[in-house]
């Protein structure tokens, strides 16, 4: 279950009144996440306490995830161990949006409500366990309850996706964009830095896309009318004290903008991180087409290469998703190439999974599993080699590292070392900087420091205290 602390009570009106306290499975991506912040949010500013074990709660609602078939037996296997443990069951989340489904494996859920229907949940959970709400008591922090740890937190812009590529049923799921207006993310961001947190990382389903079905509409910020539009929000989180960095976003001609944000100061400091998520999902022009994908029409290649000139240490992230329906071996070379020419510096690779009620699911030329996992074998030892080559090019270097994990002792060796992450690694799914030296040992998590990079592995950097 999901592990978050709850301020302290004094003893003494602790022991008047026993609130009723809720447990939370949060699972799938960080949207996902920040959805079960908001729930706990919510319900904490009520009076309900959080309970991190089955055992202590009175209610556990379970944030599922649908995005493949794979995630949705997860998420079926984690209502079933929530009902074993505990017997009280809130459903919601992307598995939501299908009760039938739920309730036909597991018919003694209390309730099951779709994602983002907030309120549904707290509806559920008020008709489980009513609440007692007491103003002293019940106090919320002002940057809301956080499923991360202190120093890092999730910032969503917006929900939902017009995007309608062809493998995935996100936007049947969460349904058309939604951005959130620019003051509210502004002020969400800000009491996120005020209360400690040292990295904002932005998601969205379609960062890029931010503010268009909201027609880019201002609002006052700091004094001043302010777009709901991704550059102009860029720049405004740029000026928080914090590390930014961008998740979801498609290389559209206006990404360059934010490009600007990216190069060093003469300080060398950066307004954001020069880090980019970008899911490109494949490169051959006709799987891209059969995908749907999003800026697939772009001059994706030379784009990327005029970002690296404008800014040498950007790095990017990306996904991949081998055997779509109608790759040929020469699409999948294609792809490989195109790797090599780009030199991505961290990827994922899917293999392509027909999730249920996918259009793809319609199109010709299904490849077979064996195939898909032979390519899936050969696209990560491609990779992989070129990873190698790029944190190669990072040793002797001075970088910045967030510490994630105080320091401890190497049982085997003895050595103690602090982890972290540098610009270039997203928490969970880039690689850590390993930190060794004379006052690595007093290292907290959330400390900023300075490390010159020692060696490199295939992800990962060992680096020395400065
Ligand atoms: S951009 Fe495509 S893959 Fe991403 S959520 Fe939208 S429809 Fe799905």
């Amino acid at each position: 279950m999901s592990d978050i602390l709850t301020p302290t009570l004094p003893a003494k009106r602790a022991a008047k009144k026993a609130n009723p306290k809720v447990g939370i499975v949060s699972l799938g991506c960080p949207k996902a996440l920040v959805d079960s912040e908001r729930i706990l949010t919510t319900l904490r500013s009520e009076g309900y306490e959080i309970s991190d074990s089955y055992a202590g709660a009175d209610v556990v609602i379970v944030n599922t995830c649908g995005f493949l078939n794979s995630a949705r037996q997860e998420s079926l296997d984690a209502i079933g161990e929530a009902l074993a443990e505990n017997g009280k069951v809130i459903v919601t989340g992307c598995m939501g949006g299908n009760p039938n489904e739920i309730r036909a494996a597991h018919p003694g859920v209390l309730a099951v409500t779709g994602p983002q229907q907030y309120e549904s949940v707290v509806a559920a959970v008020h008709e489980a366990v009513p609440p007692k709400h007491d103003p002293f008591l019940d106090l919320v922090p002002p940057q809301g309850l956080k499923l991360t740890p202190r120093h890092y937190a999730y910032l969503k812009i917006s929900e939902g996706c017009n995007n309608r590529c062809t493998f995935c049923i996100i936007p049947s799921l969460r349904g058309d964009l939604v951005s959130r207006p620019l003051r509210d993310v502004m002020i969400e961001a800000e009491n996120l830095v005020k209360a400690g947190v040292k990295e904002l990382l932005v998601i969205s389903q379609d960062t890029s896309a931010y503010g268009v079905d909201i027609k880019y509409a201002e609002s006052k910020w700091r004094g001043r009318a302010v777009k709901a539009k991704f550059l102009e929000l860029a720049k405004e989180l740029g000026d928080l004290d914090a590390w930014i960095r961008l998740h979801y976003v498609y290389p559209y001609p206006h990404v360059d903008e934010v490009l600007e944000l990216m190069a060093p100061d003469a300080r060398g400091k950066t307004k954001i991180l020069p880090y980019l998520d970008i899911p490109f999902q494949h490169a051959s022009p006709n799987v891209l087409k059969a995908m749907r994908r999003p800026a697939h029409g772009e001059k994706t290649l030379e784009r990327i290469k005029s970002w690296r000139k404008a800014v040498p240490d950007l790095t990017l992230r990306s996904t991949f998703i081998v055997g779509f329906p109608g790759e040929t071996e020469d699409d999948f070379n294609y792809l490989l190439d195109w790797l090599d020419e780009v030199e991505l510096d961290r990827v994922g690779c899917f293999k392509y999974e027909p999730v249920q009620g996918a259009k793809a699911n319609e199109l010709d030329g299904a490849v077979d599993e064996d195939e898909k996992q032979d390519r899936w074998e050969r696209f990560m030892e491609h990779q992989r080699l070129i990873s190698e080559r790029r944190m190669a090019k990072k040793v002797g270097k001075t970088i910045e590292v967030l510490i994630d994990e105080a320091a401890a002792e190497d049982e085997e060796t003895g050595t103690v070392f602090a982890v972290g992450r540098s610009a270039a690694d997203a928490p969970e799914i880039d690689g850590n900087v390993f930190v060794e030296g004379a006052g690595a040992a007093t290292l907290q998590a959330g400390d900023l420091v300075k490390v010159t990079v020692a060696a490199a592995e295939d992800y990962d950097l060992r680096g020395v205290l400065l």
